[in-house]
């Protein structure tokens, strides 16, 4: 590892050449400010960049510093935070205009981890409006490019996070995932991406969209990066109702962490793999045999109301998004667009301007969902379905320890493919919404590069494991991560990190 430049440094080795000597935090800032000025352009990766008070809070830390204070475990670590996080003073918009100039009133608890653990914030990320997308492409302001070839998307929702990560104009970013919107773009992205079990997490300060689905999820270019935030961000926290009543994770220790034989790897197996991309399933393979040499056992596993998860998911989802949006009228959130005058005719032209396409149509999926006379068969369906998907996760975990699939049948498409097109674009969450329906923690790491004539683009393995089981997962990923015989692949167009 060379150390001329602090460009491409995972956060732990930042953090350690900061505390060694080796950079002022101003530097490390100022460089990955540099590499956010050069391709943000391009990318689009953030919606807004805060290079001043960037530039003050390492001034601040390296003053920490000379007087012998401030070690925290992100200690001079540059991050970046997707658009629907709130941070007291900021503008919060969700990438939607009915938020545009929206001021977020108090931190977040899990943004103000990342601060007192000694974070510099650069600047808030691009995403679809109110997290909903897999493309980046429902953002009312920017959208995404995909840093391997700029013409593909980079995923969604959390597009422009993945991005910043990928780009190496951040170490570490955080994004939120609710049936994908982490591990997808990961995955798209050649990066990792973490989804914890729910309530690892808390939500304080994060907008909601299916509360009980959304968790807070780390991207990063390595896996001990992940374990690192996971470590800073879980435990419990009084203000969320949902967080689960349990101590900070704590990763693995060593003799167990090295620990791969006998491991049960469940290959998911299931029709639909019938639809995954054939270079895709190649590189998974490949990965898996990887395991299988340092000692796992594979064996195939069947969910059998697998392909129930995207209808229940779009069920689900969209009532609780249908009530989550509610508020947003004009009257108290929202920026209000007066109409006719009449207070109905307020909330109608507010709702109508300001809300795009899909977040109305999922709005109206939801209501009708929730609708009297329709509740029972809609959202109690879907809601008894999510437990059968439970219950089917539970048997797989009797047989093996995680369970192996891509995490997106296809490598990145091309940005319009599916715009048009809800069915297409939902189904390219196939593997990622199961694990969300049944509150897991799911992993997606880079696994290698495709090369064919439409060029190479990185192809993500998810790992999905039983709840708490963070530490497993880790565990896997830090084994394929240092058997890689070569670094982990950087977009070409990243010159200068080579
Ligand atoms: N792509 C999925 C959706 O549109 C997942 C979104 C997410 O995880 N926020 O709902």
């Amino acid at each position: 590892m060379s150390l001329a430049a602090p460009l491409g440094l995972s956060a732990r080795a930042l953090r350690e050449a900061i505390l060694a000597g080796s950079f002022s935090v101003l530097e490390v800032t100022e460089a990955h400010l540099a590499q956010i000025a050069k391709h943000n352009s391009e990318l689009q990766a953030f919606q807004r960049v805060d290079a001043e008070s960037a530039l003050a809070r390492a001034r601040e830390l390296d003053a920490a510093l000379a007087r012998g204070e401030g070690n925290g475990p992100l200690f001079g670590v540059p991050v970046a935070l997707k658009a629907n996080m709130c941070v007291q003073g900021m503008e919060t918009n969700c990438g939607s205009r009915i938020l545009e100039g929206y001021i977020a009133p108090y931190t977040a608890s899990f943004v103000q981890k990342l601060l007192d653990a000694g974070a510099v914030l650069l600047g808030v990320t691009e995403m679809d409006e109110f997290a909903m997308g897999s493309s980046g492409e429902n953002s009312a302001f920017g959208c995404p490019r995909n840093p391997w070839d700029t013409q593909l998307t980079a995923g969604g929702s959390s597009s422009g996070a993945a991005v910043a990560v990928a780009t190496r104009m951040v170490p570490i970013a955080l994004g939120s995932d609710t049936g994908g919107s982490v591990r997808q773009p990961a995955a798209f992205c050649g990066i990792y991406g973490l989804k914890p079990t729910y309530g690892r997490i808390s939500r304080y300060g994060l907008v909601a969209f299916g509360s009980s689905l959304d968790q807070v999820s780390p991207f990063a270019h390595t896996a001990g990066d992940l374990e690192l935030v996971l470590e800073v961000l879980s435990g419990l926290d009084e203000r969320d109702s949902t967080s689960l009543p349990l101590p900070a994770f704590e990763p693995e220790r060593p003799a167990e962490a090295q620990r791969l034989v006998g491991l049960k790897v469940g290959v998911l197996k299931h029709e639909l793999n019938a639809d995954v991309a054939p270079e895709v399933l190649v590189q998974c393979q490949a990965q898996l045999e990887r395991l299988e040499a340092m000692g796992a056992e594979l064996m195939e596993i069947e969910l059998p109301h697998l392909s129930y998860a995207i209808p229940t998911y779009y069920v689900v989802a969209t009532a609780e998004a249908s009530s989550n949006l509610g508020r947003y009228d004009g009257s108290l959130f929202g920026k209000r667009i007066e109409g006719d005058g009449s207070l109905t005719g307020m909330f109608e032209a507010t709702r109508n301007g300001a809300f795009g396409d899909e977040v109305k149509r999922r709005i109206l999926l939801g209501t009708y969902v929730l609708s009297a006379g329709y509740a029972e068969a809609w959202y109690g369906k879907a809601q008894r379905v999510r437990t059968l998907l439970r219950r089917d996760y539970a048997a797989a975990f009797e047989a093996v320890d995680v369970l192996a699939s891509p995490t997106a049948p296809t490598t990145a498409f091309r940005l319009g493919a599916k715009k048009e097109d809800a069915l297409a674009m939902y189904l390219s969450d196939l593997f990622t919404v199961p694990a969300s329906l049944a509150g897991l923690p799911a992993l997606s790491l880079p696994a290698g590069l495709t090369s064919n004539d439409t060029g190479c683009l990185p192809v993500g393995l998810q790992l999905v494991g039983p709840a708490l089981s963070e530490g497993r997962l880790l565990r896997l990923a830090r084994a394929l991560e240092s058997s890689q015989t070569s670094a982990l692949p950087i977009p070409p167009l990243c010159t200068e990190i080579r």
